[in-house]
């Protein structure tokens, strides 16, 4: 089965989002936007998802900043969904519960 791409950056963007208004980084105009994905939301994100919040993160927070733009780099480059080690195919359940992953199943245990 075939990854949902748009799936996957929606979830993904969600993530990030979530992340960085933990941080108390998304700005008031973004909350105006009632959360909503709209065409610039990736912009905003990746704007105030910059150095200035990685600064106010800890290592687990900054780990899974890096992870979730590691994945989205991923979906870019056409790669999305494949393990970074072995080089098959991650399976679309876990990827559904984690959408940042860069391993599958085998290589995360091994
Ligand atoms: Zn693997």
């Amino acid at each position: 089965m075939p990854v949902d791409v748009g799936q996957a950056r929606t979830a993904l963007l969600s993530k990030l989002e979530a992340i960085s208004r933990r941080h108390g980084a998304i700005n008031t105009h973004l909350r105006a936007q009632d959360g909503r994905l709209d065409a610039d939301f990736e912009d905003r994100v990746s704007f105030t998802a910059g150095d200035e919040v990685l600064e106010r993160l800890d290592d687990a927070g900054r780990a899974e900043l890096a992870a979730i733009r590691g994945a989205l780099d991923r979906l870019d480059a056409g790669t999305y969904g494949v393990c970074a080690r072995c080089e098959s195919s991650i399976a679309p359940g876990r990827l559904a519960i984690l959408p940042e992953v860069a391993l599958c199943t085998d290589c995360a245990e091994g």
